[in-house]
């Protein structure tokens, strides 16, 4: 079966190869993919896709769906097409979204003779405040049965952890005076925001050694002659788990609550990106998919040790769900690079690519003809850790 839909795959590749380019020559900030999302959904809709257009008012998303005429599993599938400033396509989301296209393409033949449905969410800005988070709390993942969301690398890796992320940032008003003449009569809000990166600093030594803060002084005043009246810093606060994170964040906020009070600044705090949760893996659909990669050849790595935050997190808290990576070069390359962005253009990438496919698309199948394996992913689901 694995051979048969190898086989059927090629079929796309040209039109797939030919997005990837396309996305590759265009890259589009997060909220901005208008090419990308275009391209995404004039393709899907050769293929006889149903597409509902910037759902949740967002613009540059889309929901493609195919329902089979007889009943079974839904399956979803992610694709990103966010760049990143400067160096384009850094994080390879041009292939990302290709490929989860192209295995809903695939998929749809199946569904078309066997039944179930496929969709494709088409989730704008992954890195900066990702719309699977307005996806995963609005309700539009409801009816799905598992969701895949496969991630170039520069080589292939089980679908692991990863933190949640707060973005806060932090707003200092105080009052502006000459700062030679009359610096008694100023209340210095860039005072109070060097406090409350200095609180964190303290704060450091007794926070969980895997939670991570850090920030940037967005503003700091106008002029060194004049007591700045307005401050403000931007923080992302992480830690692997929602649990941690209350308590956690409530501290961060205290620093900056202290720097106020020290200096007599009013303070307000808001959270000014989307808030990603932690990646929790379902396990079971996990060695599925990499089972099959096995079986075709594919030697894959456990999961990465490195984390950072993804908006699948929030997919994963309401379905069961995977981000696994696949290969897309032969030796070692970082993410946010311009290494890594030329290697989704290479054969490599194509032949990743395609492998990918038919492991996304054989792993629906089985969801939807296996029940034992249906109902031991639903099962773990229900008793996972938050
Ligand atoms: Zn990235
Ligand atoms: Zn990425």
């Amino acid at each position: 079966m694995l051979k048969k839909l190898r086989q059927d795959v090629e079929r796309y590749v040209p039109d797939l190869w030919e997005l990837n380019h396309y996305i590759y020559d265009n890259p589009e900030l997060g909220y901005e993919e208008h090419l990308s999302s275009k391209a995404h959904i004039e393709l899907l809709e050769k293929y006889g896709f149903a597409v509902e257009r910037s759902p949740l008012g967002l613009d540059t998303a889309y929901i493609a769906r195919f329902k089979g005429e007889k009943p079974g599993r839904t399956i979803a599938y992610l694709a990103e097409y966010d760049a990143l400033p400067g160096i384009g396509h850094g994080c390879g989301h041009n292939l990302l979204g290709t490929t989860a296209l192209g295995a809903s393409l695939l998929l749809k033949e199946y569904v078309e003779e066997h039944g179930g449905e496929v969709v494709l969410y088409g989730t704008p800005a992954e890195e900066t405040s990702g719309a699977k988070v307005a996806f995963a709390e609005q309700g539009s993942l409801e009816g799905v049965d598992v969701a895949i969301c496969p991630h170039p690398a520069d080589d292939y890796y089980s679908s692991g952890k990863s933190m949640v992320l707060v973005p806060i940032s932090f707003t200092f008003t105080g009052k502006t005076a000459h700062a030679a003449s009359d610096p008694h009569k100023g209340v210095n809000a860039l005072d109070a925001l060097l406090l409350t990166f200095n609180n964190i600093n303290a704060l450091r030594e007794h926070i969980l050694p895997d939670a991570r803060i850090h920030g940037i002084v967005k503003e700091g005043g106008l002029a060194a002659n004049v007591v700045p009246e307005r401050a403000v810093g931007e923080f992302y606060v992480r830690s692997m788990s929602l649990d941690y994170m209350e308590e956690l964040q409530e501290k961060v906020i205290n620093c900056a609550r202290a720097g106020a009070l020290a200096t007599g600044c009013s303070m307000e705090y808001e959270h000014y990106e989307a808030i990603y949760h932690n990646l929790v893996t379902n396990q079971t659909l996990s060695k599925h998919y990499d089972g099959i990669l096995k079986e075709m050849g594919i030697e894959v790595q456990p999961p990465r040790e490195s984390f950072g935050s993804l908006d699948m997190g929030n997919v994963s808290q309401v379905v069961p769900s995977i981000n696994p990576y696949f290969g897309i070069a032969d030796h070692r390359i970082a993410g946010h690079t311009v290494e890594f962005r030329d290697a989704t253009l290479t054969e490599l990438a194509k032949e990743g690519m395609i492998t990918t496919i038919v492991a996304m698309v054989k792993t629906a199948i089985d969801m939807n003809e296996d029940d034992e394996f249906f109902q031991a992913v639903q099962e773990e689901f229900k008793n996972r850790e938050r």
